[in-house]
């Protein structure tokens, strides 16, 4: 028989009646398209995936344009031009589309030209879905993430309420085996416990590997176990049996992060966000454990991303939102200012003020503290200058983030500051958070000499709540210790707390150091600590971080500190 005869013979219904029974057997989606006169005729079924109007489209190319992928428009309309001018006769190629609600699916469409006896010139040919066709992945016989997404999306949108929970999980050093062991290592890995996850859930129970070396339990069953703290434990002592039946070859531990409620109006993608989110929690958390997905966590968690995208913003808007404030350093027992710290304050429209506890944190792990540090060295030592032409023993401490010191030329910014902005090295204080960090970096302590050779003073802060360690001292080459407000509190509290207080105190000036004290805010407390002998006090008692010029109206060109004791 001769086809295209008979395709020539038929109306444009007819061969609609026969493309849609053919669609009934298949996953794949058929078409024709006629090249001679631009027109498209698809299944309904494909009607109900892509957003085409009807199944005979007149005017093909503007609605393909609005389902092909912008950036592969170009090389489909190349095929098929080559299909429609005879330069070949098969079309075959991979590329994305445009689903209903704008996201991208990888397919791969085929087709053949046909030629009708008017001289019409036919493309005849099916559309297949590759996430549909990737089902299962080589290595665990699971199925992949792709699979995952079709279905989950399916169930959240059918029935959203049969779900008990889904449970993701990853191996917490794949990568360390991987390097070490071998990809071959990995890999039998991966399948122990993809193994070790499908021999405890019901066996009627969705599992699928996701990229890399995570899991994802998808448990909609009647009557399974939904105690999901028994099945992780269960995966876990499983896994750990299988890595002593190897005899420690290949060590390795597995954390999940589990969401139980809250499927309904989600799809598959936030599912993926929700529960990576609590994987890491269970990762930072320290590992080898399940973390149950919270949604306070995760909505703090989008605030700081928020947070960070303003910072962002105002950074590059010449640090818009961005002031420094300064607060009074007392020395004692005259009471005279020395000097101000330089505090940094953001606001944003958003959230109004944010607290330094909270942007500073998101300042260093983005890096943006780099170009704010730059900032509030340059407002500071300015300000310095201004402030010393009243009085010229006037010194300004700026806080320094370990971050400024591993990855940007601090050196070189600092002395740039100086010079540019014209005030004597020695006017600078810099704060240094006490840290483990300072004993294991050579590199820091380098930076500390080098500093100190420009003259540039260096305080330990935060003395009190960490690594408190007198080593420090002699190793940073610090002039001062700041010693840290909960730690003033407690002294204030209990007796203890205040006889250590005391002898730090003792054993910081034995050693040549000076000691500033944070955090005195009441007359009572500064009469306690003053027995105590800082050198030096900072506190609210004194005065609050404020504004530059509030800062000079009130403290250096008006109000002289009188002893209150
Ligand atoms: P820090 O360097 O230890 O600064 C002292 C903090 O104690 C300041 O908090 C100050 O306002 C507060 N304080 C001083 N006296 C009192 C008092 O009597 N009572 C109470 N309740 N608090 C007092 P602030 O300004 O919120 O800053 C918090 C931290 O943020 C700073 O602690 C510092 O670690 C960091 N920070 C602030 N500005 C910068 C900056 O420019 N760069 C870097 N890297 N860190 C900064
Ligand atoms: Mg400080
Ligand atoms: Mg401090």
């Amino acid at each position: 028989m001769d086809y295209i005869e008979a395709l020539q013979d038929m109306s444009v219904e007819e061969i609609g009646a026969v493309i849609e029974v053919i669609q009934k057997s298949s996953d794949s989606y058929f078409y024709i398209m006629d090249l001679s006169t631009d027109t498209y005729m698809v299944t309904n079924k494909m009607l109900e995936r892509f957003p085409l109007e009807s199944t005979v489209i007149q005017n093909a190319t503007p609605a393909l344009q609005k389902i092909i992928y912008h950036s592969d428009y170009p090389k489909v309309t190349e095929d098929i031009r080559k299909c429609a001018s005879g330069e070949q006769v098969v079309h075959s190629m991979e590329y994305r589309w445009l689903d209903k609600d704008g996201r991208t699916v990888w397919i791969d469409c085929r087709g053949t030209v046909i030629r009708g006896t008017d001289g019409h010139k036919f493309l005849v040919g099916r559309v297949t879905e590759l996430g549909k066709e990737a089902k299962a992945d080589n290595i665990t016989g699971l199925r992949k993430e792709v699979r995952f997404q079709y279905d989950a999306e399916e169930i959240l949108r059918d029935r959203p309420e049969s779900i008990h929970y889904m449970m993701r999980i990853g191996i917490d050093n794949f990568k360390e085996i991987n390097e070490k062991e071998g990809i071959e290592a990995g890999d039998t890995v991966l399948r122990e416990l993809a193994d070790c996850i499908v021999a405890t859930v019901d066996q009627r129970v969705d599992v699928y590997r996701l990229m890399a070396d995570e899991f994802m339990i998808v448990d909609t069953v009647p009557g399974s176990n939904t105690d999901v703290r028994a099945v992780y434990d269960e995966i876990k002592n499983k896994v750990a049996e299988t890595v002593r039946r190897k005899e420690y070859s290949c060590f390795y531990t597995i954390s999940a992060g589990v969401i139980k409620d809250g499927f309904e109006g989600t799809g598959a993608e936030e599912i993926l966000r929700l529960t990576e989110f609590a994987l890491n929690e269970a990762k930072r958390n320290g590992r080898n454990q399940m973390a149950l997905f919270n949604r306070e966590a995760y909505n703090d968690y989008l605030k700081r991303l928020d947070i960070r995208k303003l910072m962002r913003r105002d950074i590059n808007r010449n640090f818009r939102g961005f002031q420094v404030f300064f607060q009074p350093i007392v020395s004692t027992p005259e009471y005279k200012l020395v000097g101000a710290e330089a505090l940094l304050r953001w606001n944003c429209e958003k959230y109004g003020s944010v607290s330094p506890a909270v942007f500073i944190p998101i300042l260093e792990e983005s890096g943006l503290i780099i170009p704010v540090g730059r900032y509030v060295l340059w407002q500071a030592a300015a300000t310095c200058k201004k402030w010393r032409e009243i009085q010229p023993d006037f010194h300004v401490n700026v806080n320094l983030s370990y971050v400024q010191m591993h990855k940007s030329d601090l050196i070189e910014d600092v002395e740039r500051c100086i010079e540019e902005v014209g005030i004597p090295a020695g006017s600078l204080v810099l704060e240094l958070t006490e840290s483990g960090y300072i004993e294991t970096d050579n590199r820091i302590k380098e930076l500390f000499k080098d500093l100190k050779a420009k003259d540039i003073d260096l305080a330990l802060d935060d003395f009190g709540t960490g690594y408190s360690n007198m080593r420090y001292l002699k190793e940073i080459e610090a002039t001062t210790v700041k010693i840290d407000r909960s730690f003033v509190v407690q002294a204030l509290k209990n007796d203890h707390d205040y006889n250590i207080i005391s002898h730090i105190i003792e054993m910081v000036h034995s050693l040549g150091f000076s000691v500033c004290m944070e955090g005195i805010e009441e007359e009572e407390e500064l009469a306690k600590m003053m027995r105590t002998k800082p050198d030096m006090i900072q506190g609210y008692y004194f005065g609050k971080p404020s504004p530059a010029e509030q800062f000079e109206e009130r403290f250096l060109k008006g109000e002289i500190f009188k002893n209150p004791v």
